[in-house]
């Protein structure tokens, strides 16, 4: 038996993947990914594919970068584990370090995790026990948005807010007070934007008005709501939310695991609207796509609230084992160094123009109901009617087909339901933008 084969029939065998439907997944012939080099990946056959979905959102600055490469080595070559549960390490230091001064100003502190689901739940933890320990106990309400998602631990998962995915837990998870997602295409209060006059942020304002004496904090994710299907809220609505926040003395706790480092086309998302929230947390991006990293950052107020004396019981009991580990920071380190030297973000700009002029051409495709785009991330909304937005049917799978049609031109995409989505790494040149655009044309179309 050739090897590809053997190796096909062992995944079946052995691995259970996550968000598939193994039924499906047995009939089919799993790819199997051996290798990457740039904006490419390679399967165990040979066959070569552009990785339009940056290897679920991750990677930055293409595959086998060799900067990256050699830090990860280097690295390797010292230590590859140890703990910062009472020690540190130089990698976890210096990518802290580099962190901050990137990051919206007021965050000051770094809290490592490994992924963002952990990011998300260090945030939401750090929040409810702030009020505690300010005395403000009745605070421990979390409001946050229909259509959100926020990683799939059961404390992310009760932020979050897609029926497909947090349902079925219900039972086990905590109750969060949901505002109306920023979802223009189909506004939950049936109004057109801008005439509005951004009717969403003030439903917000009026929850966080009306809670503000139980609520420990809003969650949100800034600018786009991702795995709902890369809703772009509009704009102001970001800002509107923060000033909310403020005026009745709730604290932000803004989710950048997949708008962060540089994928809205800023380093944050935070920072198209000015944005300073109290908790921010980050993972995908932070390594360049290489190895789990995350980070909870918090201000120093939030910081102060948990300096006491051992008895006083103010300490943080949150850390997992694989906390800040040094080949990931590493890796961490030497993406945020490529950021700055090769202006990672300036050259960004033409791309992202380029994405949107050349997305234009998709508004004619009879089943394109929407086009949403904040930088490098962006979902292309079916529908069975243009007209109506009527959606199709959930078994039709309409995204999936698109996206198994997308291979035959050589591209690897991952729907979210019926958005085909977008986002490639930011190093991906013109002509793969092309590739990568005409084969999702013709996919779709
Ligand atoms: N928050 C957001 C906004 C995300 O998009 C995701 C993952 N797609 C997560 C949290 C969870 O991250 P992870 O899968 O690394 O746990």
């Amino acid at each position: 038996m050739k090897k590809y084969l053997l190796q096909e029939e062992e995944d079946k065998k052995y691995i259970w993947h996550p968000f598939t439907q193994m039924t499906d997944w047995l009939d089919d012939t799993p790819l199997v990914i051996e290798r990457g080099k740039g904006s490419f990946i390679y399967d165990i056959r040979g066959n070569k594919y552009l990785d339009g979905v940056s290897s679920l959102w991750v990677n930055v600055h293409g595959h086998r970068k060799k900067e990256i490469d050699a830090a990860v080595r280097k690295q390797l070559a010292k230590i590859a584990h140890s703990t910062l549960l009472g020690l540190s390490n130089t990698p976890a230091v210096e990518l802290a370090k580099m962190l901050i001064p990137l990051a919206p100003r007021g965050l000051v502190k770094v809290f490592f995790s490994d992924n963002g689901s952990t990011a998300v739940e260090v945030a939401l933890k750090m929040a409810f026990q702030f009020w505690r320990q300010k005395g403000r106990k009745r605070r421990e309400q979390f409001i946050c948005l229909r259509q959100g998602y926020h990683g799939d631990t059961i404390g992310s998962v009760s932020l979050g807010g897609i029926d497909l995915f947090h349902s079925m837990f219900r039972p086990l998870l905590f109750n969060t007070i949901k505002a109306p997602s920023p979802y223009c295409y189909r506004c939950a209060l049936k109004l057109t934007h801008p005439s509005c006059g951004l009717a969403c942020a003030g439903e917000m304002e009026r929850l966080i008005k009306k809670l503000s004496a139980v609520t420990a904090a809003v969650v949100v994710e800034p600018l786009v709501q991702a795995a709902a299907g890369m809703i772009v809220s509009p704009p102001g609505y970001l800002k509107a939310v923060r000033e909310a926040c403020t005026r009745h003395g709730v604290l932000l706790i803004a989710d950048e695991v997949a708008t962060g480092f540089g994928r809205t086309g800023r380093m944050f998302a935070c920072e198209h609207e000015g944005v300073k929230p109290d908790l921010m947390a980050v993972a995908k991006g932070l390594s360049g796509g290489y190895l789990p990293v995350a980070a909870t950052l918090a201000t120093q107020k939030i910081f102060n609230g948990f300096l006491a004396p051992y008895s006083k019981q103010r300490t943080f009991f949150h850390g997992h084992t694989y906390t800040g580990n040094p080949l990931a920071c590493a890796a961490g380190v030497a993406s945020l160094k490529i950021f700055e030297k090769e202006h990672i973000l300036e050259r960004l700009l033409p791309k992202i123009a380029y994405l949107k002029k050349r997305l234009e051409d998709f508004s004619e495709l009879k089943h394109v109901g929407d086009i949403r785009q904040a930088g490098f991330m962006v979902g292309i909304e079916l529908v069975r009617d243009k007209k109506t937005k009527e959606p199709f049917g959930c078994g039709e799978r309409i995204g999936a087909r698109v996206c198994q049609k997308a291979r035959k031109y050589g591209i690897i995409l991952r729907p979210l339901g019926d958005v085909v989505v977008l986002m490639p790494p930011l190093s991906i040149s013109m002509k793969e933008l092309d590739l990568l655009l005409d084969g999702t044309y013709h996919a779709i179309k």
